[in-house]
């Protein structure tokens, strides 16, 4: 199965992609994550990439595109994959289906979760990452132990980009760039809606429930 996962920051993308990737058993692909862990890693890539996270701002498409193109001919990805934060403009958008029809496959549904801006900007002032992927967050799901994974044992840390006016201008570029997609996908008959306000389980549940029709 070929998804995309479609929302504002904070809706529950990553939450929802970490799940759904564990019982469709495809890989999670999050533009997000490989750019933070080259920024990590210290790459001409991670460099790039930063300047432009930092700011609220998104990298530019063809980077983007590119290391989406790279990521995809590894050999798990043969049999599907959930897209998490890409794509996230009409370009991205469009060069991706040209992508997928070079390959002979084509997207199966996009999931669009949907937040208002305040639920977002409380969201992510009080989110806690895992580098193993999972998130928490200090209110409404706490770690057992403060500042302690529970599935793996790491640091809990707080991403750069989750300070209140990076969060705003991050807003700002979804509403600009990446909402433009929902009628981009909804033209095509491929968008499925989800309240990301709901409970993680809740929502996982609805998910599954419509892929399977
Ligand atoms: P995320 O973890 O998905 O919230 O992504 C974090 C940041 O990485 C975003 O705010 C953007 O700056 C950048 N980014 C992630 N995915 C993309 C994309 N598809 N296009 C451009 N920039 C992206």
């Amino acid at each position: 199965m070929r998804l995309i996962l479609l929302g504002p920051p904070g809706a529950g993308k990553g939450t929802q992609a970490v799940v759904l990737s564990e019982i469709l058993m495809i890989p999670h692909i999050s533009t997000g994550d490989i750019f933070r862990a080259n920024i990590k890693g210290g790459t001409p890539l991670g460099l790039l990439a930063k300047s432009y996270i930092d700011a609220g701002k998104l990298v530019p498409d063809d980077v983007t595109v590119d290391i989406v193109g790279s990521r995809l001919k590894e050999d798990d990805c043969d049999n599907g994959f959930i897209m998490d934060g890409f794509p996230r403009t009409i370009p991205q958008a469009e060069l991706f289906d040209r992508m997928l029809e070079e390959r002979g496959e084509k997207i199966d549904a996009v999931i669009n979760i949907d937040a208002d801006d305040s639920v977002i900007i409380r969201r992510l002032s009080g989110r806690r990452m895992c580098h193993c992927g999972r998130t928490y967050h200090v209110e409404n799901s706490p770690p057992k132990v403060e500042g302690i994974c529970d599935a793996c044992g790491g640091k809990l840390f707080i991403r750069d980009d989750d300070r209140e006016e990076t969060i705003r201008e991050r807003l700002r570029t979804y509403h600009e760039q990446t909402s433009p997609l929902i009628d981009y996908y909804r033209k095509k008959g491929i968008i499925l809606n989800f309240d990301g306000t709901k409970p993680i389980e809740v929502t996982t549940r609805e998910i599954l429930e419509s892929l399977k029709k």
